[in-house]
Formats: structure tokens, C-alpha cells, sequence
């Protein structure tokens, strides 16, 4: 790696003063550094002025409101989200993602918005920059050719991020600041799929905090598939949460939902309502392993086999309803 490029780094105390330095050009944020910093010391990218989150007043509080939802700040720590008692026993899908990111030095550093905000990945972009320089850079920077989808005019680079399918399962609302003003929008939503521009958020706006609503009878969990179990970025990682109806006139699923990550260049919400109301058996996982696949554009973007990838992502869908169902 090289050297970071000069850059100038500001440290604001609050909300106003960081919207204030982030609305400049050529400004990023920089949260615990653990995405963004490697990636700058790889050539990828040089913005003008960083701005450090971590000091903002508020931002960095966890706190369960009086509606019984949970608002996150954007500068939590993942090593908080997964060890908070609260978080845990009303939210655990959230604490099992937040728990599985990178390693455990890592996630004392790594914040909520950082993971959220993470950027796309890929074979021919996470490089050095004279490796890049050697094959002629790529569309996603520096470049005018996609080496993956080779004509292609988009860049498919992967969003490997372990948090916000968890969080779209939850239902959760991202809360964002900017210069035209504090607005929400659903965790999903925070999210294009496109490997170059990745966020659906406006020049200047970032994020201020996630709200996720009380669990109200949905069970949920986390899991992924990565090469060391230590330290990885998901091949392929699935959220599912499920609220299971037994009464007398039957047993069904009374809510089903699947979001991916590690597969497309945005973390993906499945389709699911053609098994909400049906029985959890052998033909709903068949309908919901053929609604996985079109949802999934699985593509050479990582150093595992994309067949591998593929069925990976059905096992854990298919493991996580499995278990859920039966637990609930
Ligand atoms: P930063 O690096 O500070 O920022 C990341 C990006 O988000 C930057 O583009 C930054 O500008 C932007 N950003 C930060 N905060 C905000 C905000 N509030 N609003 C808008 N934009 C913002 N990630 C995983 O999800 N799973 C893994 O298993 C995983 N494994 C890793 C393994 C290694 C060896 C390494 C080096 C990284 C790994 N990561 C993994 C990536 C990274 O460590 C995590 O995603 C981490 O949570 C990023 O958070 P951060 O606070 O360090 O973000
Ligand atoms: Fe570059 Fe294509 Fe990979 Fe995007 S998918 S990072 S454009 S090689």
C-alpha cells in the first residue's frame, strides 16, 4: 500500500458543523476508517478534506425510544451493536451481523454508517494501484472498460456489507442529513445497484442514524458464507425474519422476509409475498430458491467460483427459514 494522500481532516463536534464540511466539494466522511482508509492508501479515490464522524455530538448513542423502537446512531460501533444487551434480546439478527463484519479489532473501530456506506468490491478494483495501472484501470475508476461484463457500460462490482440486510429484514428507516435538510427513507431505499454509485444519497448527504421498529412477533436471524471464518467479507450472506401463524385452522407463515448482500451491487430485499399465507414445506422453498435466483446476479467479482456463490446464498436462505420456522 501507499502512502495516504495529503488531505485534510476535520473533526466536527456537531451535526450542523459536520453537514456543513461534508456540503463542500471534494469532502468524504470517515468513520473508523477500516473500509475507507485501505481503499485510499490503494489509489482508489482523493477527496479533498475528510470528515471525521466520530467526535459528532449524538452520533454515537444507542438508545431504545419510547415507542420501543431502537435508534443507532451512524458512529455505533459494530463491537457495541453486537454486544448491547438490549440490542440483543429484542433485535438479534442485527447483533449477530454486526458481530460477524471483518474481525474483532475491526469492529472496536467500524461504525454503523461506515458499514452501511461501504463501498462496492471487486477482483480488478480492490488492488494495488500499480496493478490497476497495469491492466489499464476499469470503469469503476480511472478506467472506460468493465473487465467483468467486458461491453458492459455499468459497473457490477459487488456490496459485500453484512449489517443492512439485517436491518432491511428488520424493516429499518435510514435517517439522513444534507443541504436540503434532514429526511428518512427505508433502509433499502439507502441503496442503488450500481457498483460505481452504490448510495442513493444526494451530493453533501450521509447518514445520521438507522430506527429499527420493536420485533412484534417477527423472528430473525444472520448468516454468511466467507473463505476464513476469522476475518471476511461475506461471498455470500443472507437475513431472513419470519412470523410463523399456528392456530387451529392451520400453520403458516403470516410474513417472510429475505434480503441478500454479497452477490449484487446493492443489498437486495427478495420477492416474497406470493408465500406469505402458505404453509412452510417443500414446495414454499422451492418457489422461494427460484425468487432467491432472480433476485441474485451473482458475477466474477470474487476470488470463490460464482456456481459456489450461487449455491451457498440458497443454503443459508434455505437454513435460516428452516430454522426460524421450527423456532417459532
Ligand atoms: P469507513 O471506512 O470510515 O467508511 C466506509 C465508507 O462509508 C466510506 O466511503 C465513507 O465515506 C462512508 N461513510 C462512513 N460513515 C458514513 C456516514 N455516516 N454517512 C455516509 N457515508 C459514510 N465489512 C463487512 O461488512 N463485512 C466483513 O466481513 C468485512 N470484513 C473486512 C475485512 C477486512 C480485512 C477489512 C479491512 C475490512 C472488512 N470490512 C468488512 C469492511 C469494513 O471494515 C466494514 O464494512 C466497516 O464496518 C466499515 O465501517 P467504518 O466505520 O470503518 O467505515
Ligand atoms: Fe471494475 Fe467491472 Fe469490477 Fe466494476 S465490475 S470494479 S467496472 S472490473
Amino acid at each position: 500500500m501507499n502512502a495516504l494522500h495529503e488531505v485534510r481532516v476535520v473533526r466536527p463536534a456537531t451535526i450542523d458543523e459536520a453537514a456543513r464540511a461534508l456540503a463542500e466539494n471534494g469532502a468524504q466522511a470517515l468513520a473508523g476508517g477500516t473500509d475507507l482508509l485501505p481503499n485510499l492508501r490503494r489509489g482508489l479515490g482523493a477527496p479533498r478534506a475528510l470528515v471525521d464522524l466520530t467526535a459528532v455530538d449524538g452520533l454515537g448513542s444507542l438508545t431504545v425510544q419510547a415507542d420501543g423502537s431502537l435508534r443507532a446512531g451512524a458512529a455505533v460501533t459494530l463491537a457495541t451493536l453486537a454486544a448491547d444487551a438490549a440490542v440483543r434480546a429484542g433485535w438479534p439478527a442485527l447483533a449477530v451481523a454486526a458481530g460477524l463484519v471483518a474481525g474483532p479489532t475491526h469492529r472496536e473501530a467500524a461504525t454503523l454508517g461506515g458499514n452501511l456506506c461501504q463501498d462496492t468490491r471487486c477482483v480488478f478494483y480492490n488492488q494495488s494501484e500499480w496493478w490497476r495501472a497495469g491492466n489499464g484501470y476499469c470503469l469503476k475508476y480511472l478506467g472506460s472498460q468493465c473487465h467483468v461484463v467486458v461491453k458492459s457500460d455499468r459497473c457490477y462490482a459487488t456490496y459485500h456489507g453484512d449489517v443492512a440486510p439485517a436491518l432491511i429484514v428488520l424493516d429499518a428507516v435510514a435517517e439522513v442529513a444534507g443541504p436540503g435538510g434532514p429526511r428518512t427513507l427505508p433502509l433499502a431505499a439507502l441503496f442503488v445497484e450500481d457498483g460505481a454509485q452504490r448510495l442513493a444519497l444526494q451530493p453533501g448527504e450521509w447518514l445520521t442514524a438507522v430506527l429499527v421498529p420493536p420485533a412484534a412477533g417477527w423472528r430473525a436471524d444472520y448468516a454468511k458464507a466467507r473463505v476464513r471464518d476469522a476475518v471476511d467479507f461475506a461471498l455470500a450472506g443472507a437475513a431472513v425474519a419470519l412470523r410463523r401463524d399456528r392456530n387451529r385452522d392451520g400453520d403458516r407463515l403470516a410474513g417472510l422476509r429475505v434480503a441478500i448482500t454479497g452477490t449484487n451491487s446493492a443489498p437486495l430485499a427478495v420477492a416474497t409475498a406470493g408465500l406469505v399465507g402458505r404453509a412452510w414445506n417443500a414446495d414454499a422453498a422451492a418457489a422461494l430458491a427460484q425468487s432467491v435466483q432472480a433476485s441474485a446476479n451473482v458475477l466474477a467479482t470474487t476470488v470463490a467460483p460464482v456456481k459456489y456463490r450461487r449455491r451457498m446464498l440458497q443454503a443459508l436462505v434455505r437454513r435460516l427459514v428452516d430454522e426460524l420456522w421450527a423456532r417459532g
